[in-house]
C-alpha cells in the first residue's frame, strides 16, 4: 500500500469505486476514460510502481490477471470478437498511473499499430 498512489486507494476502498471482480490479490473496474466500448483496468491490490517491479515471484499473480482478462471478457462475449490486453510501462508508453494495470480493450476494431 502507497498512501499517494490511486490504485492503492480504490483497492483498499479509501477511494469508493464499482469493482466488476474482485479477490484478495486483484480488482478490476471499469477506465472512467473509456477508450473502446469495453475498456476495464484490471489491477493488482499489492502496489508495483510499473511492469518493470515485477519479479519471478509475482508470476503467479500476472498469470492470475490473465485469467481474469479472459473471464471478464468472455462475460462479454469479447472471446468471439477479440481484444486487447495492454500494459503501458514507463513515459513513451503514456503510463500515467504508477501502480500497474492492465487495459482490457474491446468492442470495436482497434488499429494497429498504437498511436
Ligand atoms: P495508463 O495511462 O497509466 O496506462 O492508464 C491509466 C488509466 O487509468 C487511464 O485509462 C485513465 O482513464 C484511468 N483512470 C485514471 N484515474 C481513474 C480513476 O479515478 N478511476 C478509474 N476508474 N480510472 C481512472
Ligand atoms: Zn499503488
Amino acid at each position: 500500500m502507497n498512501k499517494d498512489c490511486l490504485f492503492c486507494k480504490i483497492g483498499t476502498g479509501a477511494i469508493p469505486s464499482e469493482k466488476i471482480y474482485e479477490s484478495d490479490t486483484i480488482f478490476a473496474i471499469n477506465d472512467i476514460n473509456p477508450q473502446a466500448p469495453t475498456h476495464i483496468l484490471i489491477i493488482p491490490k499489492e502496489h508495483y510502481s510499473s511492469l518493470l517491479d515485477i519479479e519471478e515471484a509475482d508470476h503467479e499473480l500476472m498469470g492470475s490477471i490473465i485469467s481474469v482478462a479472459n473471464n471478464l471478457a468472455k462475460e462479454r462475449e469479447l472471446d468471439l470478437s477479440g481484444y486487447r490486453l495492454v500494459v503501458n510501462c514507463g513515459e513513451n508508453a503514456g503510463q500515467s498511473v504508477m501502480h500497474i494495470h492492465y487495459h482490457i480493450l474491446g468492442g470495436r476494431s482497434l488499429k494497429w499499430p498504437p498511436g
